[in-house]
């Protein structure tokens, strides 16, 4: 028998492998939105027609084609973006796979118009079902438009199992919202048989959620952050109260591409337990930002499926932090997070205070474990200072208490509300302290156990002793040998300039503020020289992503960054020395019972109920 296999040509291997790319008009308005993201567009214009099914265009700013580049780029499996298999393990962009022009090459009528800036004529390209009818060099702005006409024109079977208008409209507002939620900072506009749907300027994220959702959703929006190893989590969720009954605004971002997730979804709802009525939903926009290594964006040909290596962690950091957020902003007062820890400490009022009044009686021998119901009445507590390894560790980040107690007196009201923790009679714990798993300290008291954990405890140690510092003390800024100068971008500058009055209260001094930097001459005192950077540019993204709320001072949420980054990590191993020194300080502190951000810091169980665990 003759030989029956062959190679299919071109075109029509293209058009099969359209089917995978694109299914409808929203398809391609993705595949086109992104590639003028991947061209470092910051303005990118969207023109529909007739539900996209007529034309769909994008015109961008971007860095746009050579000659050769245009011609190239329909190719099938040309792509700018990888040039080794290695490189899938390290995306920074959109595409790769270098089949979305070819694609929609091959089933439709296609228009690109395309100039690099440094080149005086462009060039105009027309392609019909694979086939280049026309090239010429054409007068046109930096930067690329694609126009995309009669999609499916050459296959009618597709075209004529497109949807009505509406739904076809409906995806491609869509995708239109995934791409612009996801990137904030670029300006997008959306026209739609003339009229303008959308027209969304350079914004943060929340007022880009708020430009495409409109304002009504501006006071449902609840932060989120979290940084940890594996993951970063920032967003917003809502405010259950305005959940609604349908699933709705639900959207999920891995390294700024918008993905689907059922496992992740459910993290969210799992946080939400018991907050929501039947059959109603939350809304929220939620980033995570992963090393690239650690995700499989190549597991679907649209990319909105992807895998992640530590998925199941991934959970219940999400589940913890949002639940831990609707707490925190006490939107549910019946979970465990109750109380706003911004409310309870009332340095904000002492700042104002006056500093003269030389009040505190200073109890040397303030023993936690002690009985002594009435030091927790009034703390007139000074911690044992002692000296250790760990404390020289923390030496430049630490305030003296002793020191600042004798020199700026002040009078703390505790309320402290776990009196009876060490009430009955209880004397100091006969064996002292030990740590498990280099994580939490185990203290026998004489009728229970405590468990504290060290990250948090030494937290809400630092928290308040910056708290302190800086409501109190005059001394917040030290002075640089030389003035430094730090780059930013001009936005990162301009976010800088906005917050310069908060900035230079907690002890940061500006020479001056450039189009690409500042020049500064002075830090706060708690904060190292070489984690200014750092420092500087997480501010930024907390307040791109507004996370300094308004219900939280500028000051409170500076300690708090600054606490949770200097706390001893779990993972560190303390002498006992440093575990009683962490114990005596946490009990010294004003809230004992919480982290700054609202986290139980230890554990308390009575032999008791230990006994009934038997
Ligand atoms: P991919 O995005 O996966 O690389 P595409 O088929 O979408 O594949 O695009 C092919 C190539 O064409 C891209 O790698 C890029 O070099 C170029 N390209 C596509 N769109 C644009 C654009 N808007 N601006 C500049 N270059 C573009
Ligand atoms: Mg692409």
């Amino acid at each position: 028998m003759a030989d029956i296999i062959q190679l299919l040509p071109d075109h029509v291997a293209n058009q099969i492998a359209a089917g995978e790319v694109v299914q409808r008009p929203a398809s391609v308005v993705k595949e086109l939105l992104e590639n003028a993201i991947d061209a470092k567009a910051d303005a990118i214009k969207l023109i529909i027609k007739d539900a996209g099914k007529n034309l769909v265009q994008v015109i961008d700013n971007g860095i746009g084609m050579s000659e050769t580049d245009a011609r190239l780029s329909f190719e099938r499996h040309a792509t700018s973006k990888i040039t080794k298999a290695e490189d899938l393990f390290n995306l920074q962009t959109k595409g790769f796979r270098g089949e979305a022009l070819a694609s929609i090459a091959a089933i439709a009528q296609v228009e690109l118009k395309t100039k690099q800036e440094n080149q005086d004529l462009g060039v105009l390209l027309k392609i019909e079902g694979s086939k280049i009818i026309i090239q010429e060099p054409i007068a046109t702005p930096k930067g690329t438009s694609i126009a995309v006409k009669n999609l499916f024109f050459n296959i009618p079977a597709r075209r004529n199992f497109l949807k009505s208008n509406t739904v076809e409209t409906r995806h491609i507002i869509d995708e239109f919202q995934r791409v612009a939620l996801a990137h904030p900072k670029i300006s997008f506009s959306l026209l739609h048989n003339e009229n303008q749907i959308y027209h969304l300027p350079s914004q943060n994220l929340r007022q880009r959620i708020v430009g495409i959702f409109g304002d009504r959703i501006n006071d449902k929006l609840v932060p989120i952050s979290e940084t940890t190893d594996i993951v970063q989590i920032r967003g917003f969720v809502t405010n259950p109260k305005f959940a609604k009954k349908t699933r709705g605004e639900q959207f999920f971002f891995a390294n700024n591409r918008f993905i689907k997730s059922n496992y992740l979804n459910h993290a969210i709802l799992n946080a939400y337990d018991g907050l929501l009525a039947p059959k109603y939903y939350p809304s929220y926009f939620i980033f995570l930002e992963v090393p690239t290594n650690s995700i499989d964006i190549n597991i679907h040909p649209t990319k909105t499926e992807v895998k992640f290596e530590n998925e199941s962690t991934i959970y219940s950091f999400i589940r913890s932090t949002v639940k831990h957020s609707l707490g925190q902003y006490n939107i549910v007062p019946e979970l465990d997070f109750n109380r706003d820890n911004d409310l309870d400490v009332p340095y904000n009022t002492l700042q104002h205070s006056n500093k003269e009044t030389p009040t505190i009686t200073v109890n040397t021998n303030f023993n936690p474990f002690k009985t002594e119901t009435s030091s927790f009445t009034k703390t007139n507590y000074s911690p044992k200072k002692e000296t250790s390894k760990w404390d020289a560790l923390f030496v430049d980040t630490e305030i003296d208490m002793q020191k600042d107690t004798a020199e700026i007196p002040v009078e703390i009201e505790s309320d402290f509300s776990q009196t009876s923790l060490f009430n009955d009679n209880e004397e100091k714990p006969t064996s002292k302290t030990f740590q498990i798993n280099n994580r939490y300290i185990a203290s026998n008291l004489k009728n229970s156990l405590l468990l504290v954990n060290q990250n948090l405890a030494h937290q809400r140690v630092l928290f308040e002793k910056y708290l302190k510092s800086f409501t109190e003390t005059k001394q917040l800024s030290q002075q640089l040998l030389l003035p430094s100068e730090i780059e930013f971008t001009k936005q990162d500058v301009a976010i800088l300039f906005e917050n310069k009055q908060e900035l230079q209260e907690i002890g940061f001094q500006f020479l001056e503020f450039k189009s690409n930097g500042i020049i500064i001459n002075g830090i706060p005192t708690h904060l190292k020289q070489e984690k200014v950077l750092s420092f500087l540019e997480s501010i930024i993204d907390d307040i791109k992503l507004e996370v300094p709320e308004n219900n939280t001072s500028f000051l409170t949420y500076i300690c708090k960054k600054m606490a949770s980054s200097y706390a001893v990590k779990s993972g560190t191993t303390l002498t006992n020395n440093e575990q009683e020194h962490l114990i005596d300080e946490l009990f010294s502190c004003k809230e004992p019972n919480f982290s700054p951000s609202g986290k139980k810091v230890f554990i308390h169980l009575p032999f008791d109920e230990l006994e009934q665990k038997f």
